[in-house]
């Protein structure tokens, strides 16, 4: 079979890698360390197990979309839109809004997925480079906007892999200036205390995108988007009909209505990230970033030597040394429990030493 059906575009990537994690502390991807509790693993397997797996699920949960309402903050006037993750969202912005000349545009470093989701889609993708802080470059953002009139701008609030909130009145400059879609991701809403929910209906432009990934629920796929219902009437129609599955809806529903048990261990995550972030500045030759999110971003030279270090001691962490210039020698951490943070800490410890040494 001929690959030039394929565009060159697609065949120009790489696939996205998800490293071989088995048998590994896992420390690479947010995720939350805590299983459920087991009353409720209980609970849960019950529910599964009256569940109708030969029927399609709800197109429009209504009982599903209610609860996030309600305990996501989510105001009333306000629409909402389901995501098999907000990874699909992502890309049914994309679709919506891919046509010849309409662009895309990111900052960077942030979350790969904006770029890869224009490439796919076959739309111009634009990323503005944050300043050495990680903080929005004024100057040349609003030139950017300006100049390119995105149709759609992402901003990961708090950022990822940078882990820090952009300056709210900054972000704010960019509402207003821009014609276009302003999606601001609080994938990482759980652990910080700054949201743009509140001021969702204040602009005709801004769409909040959140996900119970990081709180807990990367397992299942739900990200939803809020925003003008008028909006998102119109993105309503590139969601295919079926795409939150049937057991996906059931924890989803089950898991919101018992929310205090997951904020319960993503403010220990947090408690545990300031322990982490203490332990490792207080280590010479290391800075650390701060964050709002799940995860520390640290720069250390021979970074990618230690990143392999720690995986021969079975510690996956991310190595983004080569994602971007902003990013030389950054290693970014997920927080975990406190003993696998304690795990992580003392190979760290004895890998930098070693990579000291052997300087
Ligand atoms: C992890 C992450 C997501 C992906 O969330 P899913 O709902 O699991 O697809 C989205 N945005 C950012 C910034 C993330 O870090």
């Amino acid at each position: 079979m001929n690959p030039g059906v394929i565009r060159p575009q697609i065949q120009a990537l790489g696939a996205y890698e998800v490293p071989d994690s088995q048998g590994m502390l896992k420390l690479d991807a947010m995720e939350n360390p805590y299983p459920l509790p087991a009353p409720l693993q209980q609970e849960l397997a019950q529910i599964l197990s009256r569940l109708a797996f030969n029927r399609y699920p709800e197109s429009r949960p209504e009982r599903l979309r209610e609860l996030l309402y309600q305990h996501m903050g989510v105001p009333h006037q306000a629409g909402l839109l389901l995501g098999n993750g907000s990874d699909e969202i992502i890309q049914m912005i994309a679709m919506a809004t891919a046509q010849p000349g309409a662009v895309m545009l990111g900052v960077e470093p942030s979350f790969v997925m904006f770029r890869m989701v224009a490439t796919f889609v076959g739309m111009d993708y634009v990323g503005v480079p944050l300043d050495p802080q990680f903080q929005l470059d004024e100057k040349p953002l609003l030139q950017a906007i300006e100049y390119h009139q995105p149709a759609v701008i992402f901003l990961a609030y708090p950022n990822n892999p940078t882990g820090n909130c952009f300056d709210a009145s900054l972000l704010r400059k960019v509402l207003h200036q821009s014609s276009g879609l302003v999606v601001v991701d609080e994938a990482y809403f759980p652990f910080t205390d700054e949201s743009f929910l509140p001021e969702l209906l204040s602009y005709p432009n801004l769409l909040v995108m959140r996900t119970l990934s990081k709180l807990g629920l990367a397992g299942i796929r739900l990200g939803f988007l809020a925003g003008p219902r008028e909006l998102l009437d119109q993105l309503e129609k590139v969601r295919l009909p079926y795409n939150i599955s049937v057991p996906d809806q059931a924890v989803a529903s089950y898991l919101l209505s018992r929310l205090s048990v997951l904020q319960e261990q993503t403010a220990c995550i947090r408690q545990q990230r300031e322990v982490l972030r203490t332990q490792l500045s207080s280590l010479q030759g290391v800075t650390v970033f701060p964050s709002e999110a799940n995860f520390l971003l640290l720069r250390v030279a021979g970074a990618a030597r230690i990143f392999d270090g720690l995986r021969h001691r079975g510690i996956l962490i991310k190595n983004l040394g080569k994602a971007h210039a902003l990013l030389a020698d950054c290693l970014r951490v997920t927080v975990g429990s406190p003993e696998e943070n304690q795990q992580f800490l003392a190979a760290f410890q004895s890998v930098l030493e070693q990579t000291v040494c052997s300087d």
